[in-house]
């Protein structure tokens, strides 16, 4: 698999993206900090020009002229608050310099300025002039070079080495959370493309295990019983083939030893032996049209055309003609005239006949045979009970009936009640057993009304 199309590397980028604006986002708002900040600091540093001025300005009114001996401290104090001043008279003569005015101020302040100062270096190379007035009047100016705070570089410093840090561990931490979060969403569908390839080469016993109740939770669930119904169906196929294969060789073992017996002369090739013959062919005729039954019978629900049925015009020729056939039999019906149901009539009519052939056989050898056929409406399901007094089934036969080629009647192929099961299943319906062995048996067919109106359509 190529690894740029890997859903876990898709995944790494959409997370590295999100950490990534999330990053630019706190280092901007830092700059923009540290951005107010500066803005903030000169601001400050004006205001500390303003002091200096005035007090120049002050020493000048007291003495209507620049004296270096007097201004001197006025400069070198300027120092300290981090201006450095050079004094110029109104003709732009420099007067003094902060240099200078170190040299002349008491060697106590001086030494106290110079420790705070330390080795001064400039934020701006270019002075900066600013006019001195008295009254109205220029009587010099000062041109001003803004001393670097250590304080200040060591905090734009420090918080600059914090931001690339800080990026640097955020950054380190989103790719390896981004790195194992993608592994981690990502590995139910690493773990189900591994199980569609093992499907695929026809392994079905694995299961994935469901750890999450989200969409990929739900996707394995529906995953897994997908194969569990691949697994039934598989063993489903197997056990038809087997059984067919078993029903196919009974009547072909038995003309095979008719015909070799004839080959061999030991019995005479006469119309009885073919007799013989041609019933065994009858009964491969019968297996195989039960087994095409059965199958269109399993693919119905795809071909079903449903109609609505008033239960009482549909089962009554029904019952007329197991009445006129089986005379000797007593055949109750009873069924109320606005009994409908929505199904396909042609496949009710598979399910009602075989049902209804299963209880005659049932009663062969019932004295007083009784057959009651019922139909109505209960719970929001239409419902077919057909109840015999023949032989009944088994408790422990009963979870066997609707199996294929499961009989218990000499005759028959077994097929009829998986039949009649996977025509009801077709309908949504079910279909109920309840049986008293030696006393008879009840079938109830069940079909719901799937939301339709069966009493105003027509
Ligand atoms: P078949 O197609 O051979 O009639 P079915 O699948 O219809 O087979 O029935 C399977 C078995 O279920 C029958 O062989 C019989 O043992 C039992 N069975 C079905 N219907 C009845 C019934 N009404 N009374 C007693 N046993 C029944």
């Amino acid at each position: 698999m190529n690894i740029l199309n890997s859903i876990t590397l898709k995944f790494f980028f959409i997370l590295m993206t999100i950490s990534l604006i999330a990053l630019t986002g706190t280092f901007t708002i830092q700059k923009l900090l540290i951005m107010d900040f500066e803005k903030y600091l000169e601001g400050e540093m004006e205001d500390r020009v303003y002091i200096a001025m005035a007090g120049l300005e002050e020493r000048y009114r007291k003495i209507k002229t620049w004296q270096r001996k007097d201004i001197s401290e006025e400069i070198a104090r300027a120092l300290m608050i981090g201006i450095n001043i050079t004094l110029r008279d109104r003709e732009g003569n420099k007067v003094i310099d902060s240099s200078e005015s170190l040299e002349l101020i008491a060697p106590e302040i001086r030494r106290k300025i110079l420790s705070i100062v330390g080795t001064p270096s400039f934020i701006n190379e270019e002075p900066v002039n600013y006019p001195l007035f008295l009254k109205g009047e220029e009587i010099g100016s000062i041109d001003v070079r803004f001393l670097k705070s250590v304080r200040e570089t060591v905090f734009k410093g420090r918080a600059g080495r914090f931001l690339i840090i800080l990026l640097l561990m955020l950054g380190g931490v989103s790719i390896i959370f981004s790195f194992l979060i993608s592994r981690k969403v990502t590995y139910p569908l690493r773990r189900l493309t591994d199980m569609a390839s093992r499907v695929s080469h026809g392994d079905l016993t694995k299961r994935i295990e469901i750890k999450s109740r989200d969409e990929i939770g739900r996707l394995t669930t529906t995953f897994n019983m997908m194969l569990d119904n691949l697994l039934l169906q598989e063993s489903l196929r197997k056990r038809l083939i087997t059984n067919v294969a078993h029903e196919l060789r009974t009547p072909l073992a038995s003309m095979r030893s008719e015909i070799e017996s004839m080959m061999d002369g030991i019995n005479p090739v006469d119309r009885n032996g073919l007799e013989r013959i041609y019933r065994e062919i009858l009964r491969l005729k019968r297996i195989i049209d039960g087994i095409e039954e059965y199958t269109s019978a399993q693919s119905s629900s795809m071909s079903l055309k449903k109609e609505l049925i008033r239960l009482r015009e549909f089962l009554e020729p029904i019952v007329e003609k197991y009445r006129t056939i089986h005379s000797k039999f007593l055949i109750r019906f009873d069924c109320d005239g606005s009994v409908s149901v929505y199904a396909d009539p042609e496949r009710l009519s598979e399910v009602v006949i075989n049902l209804l052939d299963n209880a005659i056989k049932a009663m062969s050898f019932v004295e007083k045979p009784e057959l009651s056929i019922r139909a109505g409406i209960k719970n929001g399901e239409t419902f077919i009970e057909i109840m015999d007094n023949g032989c009944g089934i088994k408790d422990e036969e009963i979870p066997f009936i609707f199996e294929r080629f499961y009989r218990g009647f000499k005759e028959g192929l077994g097929l009829g009640l998986s039949i009649v099961k996977e025509l009801v299943d077709a309908h949504n319906g079910r279909i109920e057993v309840k049986s008293e062995y030696g006393r008879g048996s009840t079938f109830t067919v069940y079909i719901p009304h799937e939301g339709k109106d069966l009493h105003n359509s027509s």
